[in-house]
């Protein structure tokens, strides 16, 4: 499975979204009800969603490039508006042609 190619500096679509934000650390909060093992604790505590040697969360579905707990993710998810501005903002960030890539293709 190769992901999606880049798509910066137009809206974020699902077909062709990267999920980069699910390469990010997602902080569990009380009401989440995630299986135990798809989180992690960090060294300094707080409870985590579990990443892949990718980066990616371990819940991603990387044949389907969406969340497969969906119904289940965590809050933190929840929140996150797809074309906001924390979403803009991974995005023109990934596709700096002078950094390193932010994600790696499975
Ligand atoms: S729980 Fe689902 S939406 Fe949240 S980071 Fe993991 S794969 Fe993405």
């Amino acid at each position: 499975m190769t992901a999606p190619g880049h798509h910066t500096g137009s809206p974020a679509r699902c077909d062709t979204c990267r999920a980069l934000c699910c390469r990010l650390t997602v902080v569990l909060e009380p009401g989440d009800t995630v299986p135990a093992h798809l989180t992690a604790r960090l060294d300094n505590g707080p409870r985590v969603m579990a990443r892949g040697r990718n980066g990616w969360c371990v819940a991603m579905d990387q044949d389907r490039w969406n969340c497969g707990i969906y119904a289940d993710r965590p809050a933190v998810c929840r929140r996150f508006v797809m074309n906001g501005p924390y979403c803009r903002a991974i995005r023109e960030q990934d596709a700096q042609p002078d950094q390193a890539p932010a994600v790696e293709t499975p």
